[in-house]
C-alpha cells in the first residue's frame, strides 16, 4: 500500500507563544491533506501547542515532536531533556542527529544511536538525519559517509519499530542550494537498500529529503524516486509557506 507522504516542519530555535496561531493554521491545512504532518517546535512550545491543537473539536492530525533528546530518562544533566519529558509535554516524535547537532554539538553517530534507543524506550517515533558536507561530496565520499552514518546511528533495536530516515545534505540546509534530482535519488536508494538489508520492519520507514525545501520545489522533490516525505526548516515557520508544501503532497 502506498505510504502517505510525511511532511515534517523543523522550527529549530524559532517561535514564542505568539506562533501558536501558525500551528493552528497548519492544522487546518493538514486536515485537508493526504499527507501525515508533524511539527517540531522548540521544546518550550510543545506543551502549549499540544494543548492548543487538542482543544479543537476534532482531534488534530498534526503530530508534535522534539528536536533532540538525552539518552537517559532523568539525571544530573543540566539543560538537557529526556525523551520521556518530550513525550510528557505532548511529543510523539523526535528528530535525532540533525546536522546542526552533529556539527554544532559534536554529536557522534554512537550518541545518535543511544538517543534513538531512548526515543523508542519513551514511545517516540524517531526521524534520524544523515547527510554529507560539501567537502565530503567534492572528495567523492558521499556514499562512504552516508553508509557509515546509517551503520552507526541506527541501532539494531529499530527492527520491528516505526522510524524514519532523513537525507539532509549539510550544504543544502538553509542555503537555497538543492541537490540535482540524480543526487537525491542516489542517496535515497542507498538509504532504502541499507534499510532493506538490515531491518525487516512491517512498517516500512519513510525516507525523507531535507534541505532548502520551498513551496515551489516541494511537489517536484516528492515526485523523485525514493522520496516519501520532506523535512522542512525555514519554510515551515509560517503557515503561508508550510501549507503550500502540505498541499503539494
Ligand atoms: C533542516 O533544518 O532540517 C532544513 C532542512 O532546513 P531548511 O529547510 O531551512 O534548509
Amino acid at each position: 500500500m502506498p505510504k502517505h507522504p510525511l511532511i515534517a516542519g523543523n522550527w529549530k530555535m524559532h517561535g514564542l507563544r505568539d506562533a501558536i496561531p501558525e500551528a493552528l493554521a497548519m492544522d487546518t491545512a493538514a486536515r485537508q491533506s493526504r499527507a501525515s504532518v508533524a511539527i517540531f517546535p522548540p521544546s518550550t512550545l510543545l506543551f502549549a501547542l499540544s494543548e492548543a491543537l487538542n482543544a479543537r473539536p476534532e482531534p488534530s492530525p498534526v503530530r508534535l515532536g522534539g528536536q533532540d533528546c538525552h539518552k537517559d530518562a532523568q539525571g544530573a544533566f543540566t539543560g538537557d531533556l529526556s525523551a520521556e519529558m518530550l513525550k510528557d509535554a505532548g511529543a510523539e516524535m523526535v528528530i535525532l542527529g540533525h546536522s546542526e547537532r552533529r556539527h554544532g554539538h559534536k554529536e557522534a553517530c554512537e550518541s545518535v544511536a543511544a538517543k534513538t534507543l531512548a526515543a523508542l524506550r519513551a514511545g517516540l517515533e524517531p526521524i534520524i538525519c544523515i547527510g554529507e558536507t560539501l567537502d565530503q561530496r567534492q572528495e567523492g565520499l558521499t556514499h562512504a559517509v552516508l553508509s557509515k552514518q546509517l551503520r552507526d546511528s541506527l541501532p539494531l533495536a529499530l527492527e520491528g519499530q516505526t522510524f524514519h530516515v532523513a537525507y539532509e545534505p549539510v550544504w543544502a540546509i538553509g542555503t537555497g542550494h538543492v541537490p540535482t534530482d540524480d543526487q537525491v535519488i542516489d542517496a535515497m536508494l542507498l538509504i532504502q537498500k541499507h534499510l532493506a538489508q538490515r531491518f525487516h520492519n512491517q512498517v516500512v520507514p519513510h525516507t525523507l529529503y531535507g534541505g532548502s525545501v520551498k513551496p515551489d520545489n516541494a511537489r517536484h522533490l516528492l515526485s523523485l524516486d525514493g522520496v516519501d516525505g520532506l523535512l522542512v526548516g525555514g519554510a515551515s515557520l509560517k503557515a503561508e509557506d508550510f501549507n503550500r508544501i502540505i498541499a503539494a503532497a
